[in-house]
């Protein structure tokens, strides 16, 4: 099964594609997280990255394209895999299709999240995530056991520096601008599938499963 989650930034995207990424016993490439490791690892794609990434602006194409063409040659890919957060642009969803093509290969569904805008600013003002990557949980939708502290690891969890409110009000600008017009791409291709995600975790989890058990 080869998914692409769709949504602006908020709306679920990475909780919902990690769930059904495990569901599948497929990986679940984020574009946000590899290309987080590369700033935590020093890389020269991670150093240039920071620039954009701090500011919530969109890390330009042909980085991101490159870092996600690499994953998917990596052999966890071959039985599929759910795209979170990529493509983000006009452009990287053109340069995907080259790519599936030269392998002709095809995309399943992609899955658009739909929700309101006012109720995004709430969601990223209060997420927290595990600093080690054991993930993301939000203070009031989605508390961690211990009040900031990881489930998992037990480390002080901690904000994102790109959910602060300015980082937030660019990022949203830059999906309205470059990335909701991929709707309208997708939908050419027949291949979109709305979501409404405006529902408890497990709600919106429930909608998407039924959707890709029709897929299959
Ligand atoms: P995310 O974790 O998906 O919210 O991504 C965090 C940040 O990484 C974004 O605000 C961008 O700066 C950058 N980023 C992630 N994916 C992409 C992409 N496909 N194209 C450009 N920038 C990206």
């Amino acid at each position: 099964m080869r998914l692409i989650f769709l949504g602006p930034p908020g709306s679920g995207k990475g909780t919902q594609a990690k769930q059904l990424a495990s569901r599948l016993k497929i990986p679940q490439l984020s574009t946000g997280d590899l290309l987080r490791a590369g700033v935590q690892s020093g890389s020269a794609l991670g150093r240039e990255a920071s620039k954009y990434m701090d500011a919530g602006k969109l890390v330009p194409d042909d980085l991101v394209i490159q870092a996600l063409l690499a994953r998917l040659q990596q052999k966890d890919c071959e039985r599929g895999f759910i795209l979170d957060g990529f493509p983000r642009t006009l452009n990287q969803a053109e340069a995907l299709d080259k790519a599936f093509q030269v392998k002709r290969i095809g995309i399943d569904a992609v899955i658009s999240l739909e929700i309101d805008e006012s109720k995004l600013l709430e969601r990223l003002a209060g997420r927290r995530v595990c600093p080690n990557g054991h993930g993301e949980w939000h203070i009031r939708f989605r508390p961690p056991r211990n009040a900031g502290e990881c489930d998992v690891c037990q480390a002080p969890l901690v904000q994102r520096e790109d959910d602060r409110e300015e980082s937030v009000r660019v990022r949203l600008a830059a999906y309205r601008a470059d990335t909701e017009p991929l709707k309208k791409f997708y939908a050419g291709q027949k291949r979109l599938r709305p979501i409404q995600a405006d529902a408890p975790v497990a709600a919106v989890a429930q909608e998407i499963e039924t959707l890709v058990g029709k897929l299959s």
